[in-house]
């Protein structure tokens, strides 16, 4: 254990066995058309964005609408809808491409374009009925209409389904009366369409519906919201007063509109992580830039080792997070065409291949946003007291990243289920996960050397460690099962800790195929092995801990004390990396470059 992968992983299922490196996709694999297409939108964004960065700040939200029309003019606001609808009909790999380079230069634009198209646009694609789609995907995809994705009320915020806002028929059957109060609604300043969720009745479940912006039918807004950052993306409350809505604009059938919203938070979530990533690259070679031309104690501020530990630490991050989120990206992207081949419409194929990698979904969520608040927060750090100026980019970068953790579903919320999604997986019988914690529980003494590791492949050490840091979740899953049984759910210090190792897993593993895969193919892939070796001592240092107040809180006595052992030699590394001389030349190369080169 984990064994050997033969076939395609399920979602989630990465945690029980090991994935083989020429099956995941890497960026090194885009296609002509996808390296077209990123180069494009770079321009695009270079040229009309960036300098006008810092009037975003200023909390321009024309700008935003300005921006988001040009965006529109280029194609971008349907990269996967069908060509019927005014799509581009491309793959799922390549509109979390285009998310990545739209996203870089301003959070506003980022939040603006995810809103539109992920959230707002997805409810109609997903679940419309063909009527819905005709009627309003067109306007929303050349970007005469911007859409507003309505869940969040004043009492319900990551409790999304206990909502108060009431939809009620009238008495002629012909329309609803929507009356409500929704709350943190982005692009609501300038929405011509929200997608709102009310509840009819005492229903369990709230329900979803098309509502075209009209202020003579009872749509009233609040003030923009003052916030820490994202500026001039649009963020007010939006009331519902006896607003009349056509029963043909249901979305779906009555009472699913939870399965909607959280469906489209599904692909919310992992297109927030790569969101993330051209921010983080553009932060590092801002920064970098800017060490290379600060000159302190008579020289650039980058030949200092405490600079070059942060430059490395970002570019790692920024490396293993494209590994993970263009991996996850592919496997959906493989799912959704078997399940074409099956029979399913695009729609139905898209919503299913998403829903079967949301476990990644979720923990590429959490790892991306926080990695680029780091990443943002190291910036401002090389900058020093022109960090702390919001006339350099760092300010605005540190200030826009701190959104990503919060909406989405929180990183709590996600890193809680990410690991619980595993576990029905689990008892829905969909991964066998219970036969894969029995292997490891029963073996105590056989432990590290792993005679399946090819020790002249690179990267044998941190090979070996993920099998290691694999049984470590799943030895710790058993117990955890063993003290709190059905409660375990209940116990979100538990959970949390799980998700904290699965996703330090998910991260590194994906980092490691990357990198084998292109050196396999003769690139030269001296830092990216670097990198990798850095990313998997650090995230080995995570797991220890959160592996160690797990082990406390779960088992005592002699137990507790041989599983502490047990992690202890799963840790431990035959030989310690050195990662001092590995950031340095990580750092060098970048310094070299004046830029994030990988
Ligand atoms: C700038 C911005 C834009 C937004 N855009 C939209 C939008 O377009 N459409 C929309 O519908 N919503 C939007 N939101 C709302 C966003 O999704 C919510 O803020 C988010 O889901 C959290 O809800 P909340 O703010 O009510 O926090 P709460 O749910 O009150 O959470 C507060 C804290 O408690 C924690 N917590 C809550 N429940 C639990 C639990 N069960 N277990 C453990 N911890 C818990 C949370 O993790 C968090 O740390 C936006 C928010 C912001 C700030």
């Amino acid at each position: 254990m984990p064994t050997k992968n033969k076939t395609k992983l399920k979602g989630g299922e990465f945690i029980l066995k090991e994935s083989l490196s020429d099956e995941i996709f890497t960026p090194e694999d885009f296609s002509e058309e996808q390296l077209m297409m990123k180069d494009t939108i770079i321009d695009f964004m270079d040229r009309e964005i960036w300098p006008d960065k810092m009037k975003y700040e200023e909390k321009n939200y024309d700008l935003t609408v300005q921006a988001m029309k040009k965006i529109g003019e280029l194609g971008l606001l349907g990269v996967s809808l069908e060509e019927k609808y005014g799509g581009m009909g491309m793959d799922f790999v390549s509109t979390m491409l285009a998310v990545d380079y739209v996203s870089g230069v301003s959070g506003s634009v980022a939040t603006a374009y995810g809103a539109h198209t992920g959230i707002a646009i997805l409810p109609i694609y997903l679940f419309g009925n063909e009527d819905q789609k005709q009627k309003y995907l067109p306007k929303l995809t050349s970007g005469e209409w911007f859409g507003s994705y309505c869940l969040t009320e004043p009492t319900a915020g990551s409790d999304a389904n206990s909502g108060k806002t009431k939809a009620e028929l009238s008495d002629d059957g012909k329309h609803y009366k929507i009356n409500g109060q929704k709350m943190w609604i982005s692009n609501a300043g300038f929405a011509d369409l929200f997608i709102v969720f009310a509840r009819i009745e005492d229903d369990k479940n709230i329900t979803g519906f098309i509502v075209p912006n009209n202020p003579l039918n009872g749509i009233t807004l609040g003030d923009e919201e003052n916030k820490l950052g994202i500026h001039a993306s649009s963020t007010r409350q939006v009331f519902f007063n006896e607003t009349k809505v056509p029963i043909e604009n249901m979305l779906a059938e009555r009472g699913d509109g939870f399965k909607i919203a959280m469906n489209a938070l599904n692909v919310g979530r992992i297109k927030l992580g790569v969101a993330c990533l051209e921010a983080q690259r553009r932060v590092i070679s801002n920064a970098v830039q800017y060490a290379n031309e600060r000159v302190q104690f008579s020289k650039p501020i980058a030949h200092f080792g405490a600079i070059k530990e942060k430059i490395a630490r970002m570019a790692t991050s920024c490396y293993v997070g494209e590994s993970a989120n263009y991996r996850a990206a592919h496997d959906i992207e493989l799912k959704i065409r078997s399940l074409r081949q099956d029979g399913l419409d695009h729609q139905k194929a898209e919503l299913k291949g998403v829903e079967e990698f949301a476990i990644e979904c979720s923990m590429i969520k959490v790892g991306t946003s926080e990695d680029i608040q780091n990443c943002a927060d190291d910036g401002i750090q090389i900058f020093g007291g022109m960090g702390f100026s919001a006339d350099t980019p760092m300010e605005s970068a540190w200030r826009d990243a701190r959104i990503g953790r919060i909406y989405e579903g929180t990183n709590e919320i996600n890193r809680m289920l990410s690991v619980g999604m595993l576990f029905k997986k689990s008892m829905r019988g969909d991964l066998d996960l219970m036969k894969a914690v029995m292997d490891v529980t029963s073996k105590i003494s056989s432990e590290k050397s792993d005679e399946n590791i090819d020790p002249d492949q690179i990267l044998f050490l941190e090979r070996q460690i993920i099998k290691n840091l694999k049984k470590i979740f799943l030895l710790i899953s058993g117990y955890a099962f063993q003290k709190y049984g059905q409660e375990l759910d209940k116990n979100q210090q538990v959970l949390i800790g799980l998700s904290n190792i699965m996703i330090e897993v998910y991260f590194s593993e994906s980092a490691i195929l990357r990198t084998i895969k292109n050196n396999k193919k003769g690139a030269d892939m001296k830092y990216q092995i670097d990198m990798t070796s850095i990313y998997v001592f650090e995230a080995t240092e995570i797991v220890i801990k959160s592996s160690k107040e797990l082990i406390a809180n779960i088992s005592t006595g002699d137990e507790q004390l041989n599983l502490m052992k047990r992690v202890d030699r799963l840790c431990s590394y035959d030989q310690i990396p050195d990662i001092i001389s590995l950031k340095n030349r990580v750092a060098d190369r970048v310094i070299a470059e004046n830029q994030y080169c990988f």
